[in-house]
């Protein structure tokens, strides 16, 4: 669809990706109408900025679907079952979310797109990756789940060489035509399974990030069902399957040998069996998981032909994010990390198998999820646990069940200074050379307005300990 004019698109959802598709689509001439769920003060604001531009918005029906409806843009978390998008498919329409929209609008000379998903640390690899790209002298941005909006930068005047993109599985399920350049899938755990409705379908929708690929479909040579899903991939002729691992590289694959990173896929000197990349001490922090999402942004910045020395400049360059994994301080021979962004069992299960001996401060909102191997395959590494927040009995069971001989202090609280409790706490519990580590397994709304105030909390606490 090239022609906007007059087009009748129904956008599904105000918010971050719906406003600026209805603003695009409306510029370019299209009849849009937004229906939104919700009716609250925020929505109606909203509401308002549109319809002073000619935009229809209805509020209070996210349900019906407007007569005359030629195309559906929807706001990723838009679940695929409500009944706005049953009546769209029984009316035969295409259903867009945003990732899909700013592919179809980009402009002929559009930069390519590396892109990045996975359950967890794809902020990070792309962060990193977008790190490398720029080492090497190349304009990028790192846009798409990051909170950067892919169309604000593939429409605006800013011409890029290449984009890093970071994708979540429902960007993906809403964008059937996006062809990356080359991708990765990091990993995959269960998440979000009510939303996706199985394992399966939620693979799959992850799985579609590598449909289409043209140079490197990049896997984790540790997580099997990533390979599964470059060997269902449709892909480009001459695409390669590339993988990453934290041992010795098989052909085409990135790897680590003596505490180097080594690249064996793309390799520039034909003489050579194996290209050094940079040292496992490039990589900040270098936790295991973290060595593997280098070794993903590696892998897609060497399919962009990206050259070794630049690899390395971008790890050394990079800092991650605040919460993940940070280092707070120490006191009394204790560290005290802040890993809030453990929001799920997996990316939990990645920091305690950073550090050996653990004070584990941990509990919130679980959604859904089951704490049986996080607490045993951790439960050597565990020297006590700190619960907090709603749903922390589910923990407290598990341990009972793998972990019977670890001490637990089970704070009851929801309250915000339960936080400061649980340092304490965790501090009584801490012996010198030990690691506090927050990684809640679980999300932080029943405490917290999210995980970076989670994590601020438990920072001040800590600080709290030095004074
Ligand atoms: P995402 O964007 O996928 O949420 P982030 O890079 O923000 O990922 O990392 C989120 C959390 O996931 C981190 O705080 C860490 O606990 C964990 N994590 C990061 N990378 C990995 C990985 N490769 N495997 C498992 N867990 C990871």
């Amino acid at each position: 669809m090239t022609d906007w004019q007059g087009k009748h698109v129904t956008v599904a959802g105000l918010g971050v990706s719906g406003i600026p598709a209805a603003k695009v689509l409306h510029a370019r001439g299209a009849v849009v109408t937004v229906v939104n769920d919700g009716d609250d003060a925020r929505a109606r604001e909203q509401a308002a900025e549109l319809e002073a531009l000619g935009i229809t918005v209805r509020l209070g029906d996210g349900a019906t679907l407007p007569a005359g409806t030629e195309l559906i843009v929807t706001t990723p978390g838009w679940k695929p079952d409500k009944p706005l998008f049953t009546a769209a498919r029984e009316a035969g329409l295409e259903i867009w979310g945003d990732v899909e929209l700013a592919w179809r609008l980009r402009g002929p000379d559009a930069a390519p797109w590396l892109a990045v998903t996975g359950t967890n640390g794809k902020t990070t690899t792309v962060q990193m990756l977008a790190s490398i790209l720029r080492a090497a002298g190349l304009k990028t941005a790192a846009v798409g789940n990051i909170g950067v909006s892919l169309l604000d930068v593939v429409l605006g005047d800013e011409q890029y060489d290449v984009l890093a993109v970071e994708l979540s599985s429902y960007q993906l399920h809403w964008a059937p035509s996006l062809r990356a350049h080359s991708a990765a899938v990091l990993n995959l755990a269960p998440d979000h399974l009510d939303w996706h409705g199985s394992m399966e379908a939620y693979a799959a929708d992850k799985g579609r990030i590598y449909e289409g690929n043209r140079v490197a479909c990049v896997y984790n040579a540790a997580d099997k069902a990533t390979e599964d899903l470059v060997r269902e991939a449709d892909v480009e002729e001459g695409c390669r399957a590339v993988g990453f691992t934290l041992s010795a590289p098989g052909p085409s694959q990135l790897g680590v040998v003596d505490g180097i990173l080594v690249d064996r896929a793309f390799v520039e000197n034909r003489q050579q069996n194996a290209q050094e990349l940079a040292e496992v001490s490039d990589v900040n922090p270098p936790a295991p998981h973290n060595i593997a999402n280098a070794l993903a942004a590696a892998a897609l910045a060497r399919a962009f032909g990206v050259p070794a020395a630049a690899v390395r400049d971008g790890l050394r360059n990079f800092t991650p994010d605040a919460h993940r994994i940070a280092h707070v301080a120490d006191v009394a021979g204790v560290a005290y990390i802040d890993d809030s962004k453990a929001t799920n069992t997996h990316a939990a299960q990645a920091s305690l198998a950073a550090y050996e001996s653990i004070v584990w401060i941990a509990g919130g909102l679980a959604k859904g999820a089951t704490f049986d191997e996080l607490v045993a395959k951790s439960a050597k590494r565990l020297r006590g646990v700190v619960l907090i927040g709603k749903d922390r009995a589910l923990i407290r069971e598990a341990l009972v069940r793998h972990a019977p001989e670890v001490p637990v202090v089970d704070l009851d609280r929801t309250d915000t200074g339960a936080m400061l409790a649980a340092v304490q706490e965790a501090q009584r519990l801490a012996a010198a050379g030990d690691t506090v580590l927050l990684a809640p397994a679980c999300a932080s709304m029943d405490m917290f307005a999210n995980y970076n105030k989670r994590g601020d909390a438990f920072a001040a606490a800590v600080r709290g300990l030095g004074a």
